[in-house]
């Protein structure tokens, strides 16, 4: 039997799942894989768009989607566009998904920037002013400018 390069893939996957106390479901792994594959935070749009074609419907990835948001597998942000964007997160690092993005007002492009961090004094300052729900860079990107 030939090795399957999915198969360990997927077999984390159902490890995040019971991990989560969620069921591993055809529809919850296709999601993770999609999310996994990506770089950067994806729309349900986006994510539908490959998955349709593979059976699911737009509501089962959307459903779907919010059941692994509610578990803290994957993140939600809000990018200032009114939509939505999900981000596949490390659960044993309570600071993973929790990082600023880099959004192109050109082709929209958005880009994770997990090294980007505020130092103390400007953590207290934000605490100070409110609770901080994302930091959100605006720019063109290389592609763009
Ligand atoms: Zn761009
Ligand atoms: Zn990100």
């Amino acid at each position: 039997m030939k090795p399957n390069p999915n198969h360990q893939e997927v077999a984390e996957f159902r490890e995040l799942l019971r991990g989560a106390g969620l069921r591993s479901t055809a529809p919850r792994l296709a999601v993770l894989r999609v999310l996994g594959k990506s770089k950067s935070p994806l729309t349900h749009a986006e994510i539908a768009d490959m998955l349709v074609p593979l059976g699911y419907d737009k509501a089962t990835v959307f459903r779907n989607l919010n059941d692994l948001a509610d578990v803290d597998l994957v993140t939600r942000t809000e990018l200032g566009d009114h939509a939505w964007r999900f981000e596949l997160r490390d659960p044993s690092d309570p600071t993973s998904g929790r990082h600023p993005h880099f959004v192109c007002v050109d082709c929209g492009s958005v880009t994770c920037l997990t090294d980007v961090e505020f130092n103390d004094a400007t953590k207290r300052r934000a605490a100070q002013i409110g609770q901080v729900t994302e930091i959100l860079l605006k720019g063109h990107c290389t592609s763009c400018r």
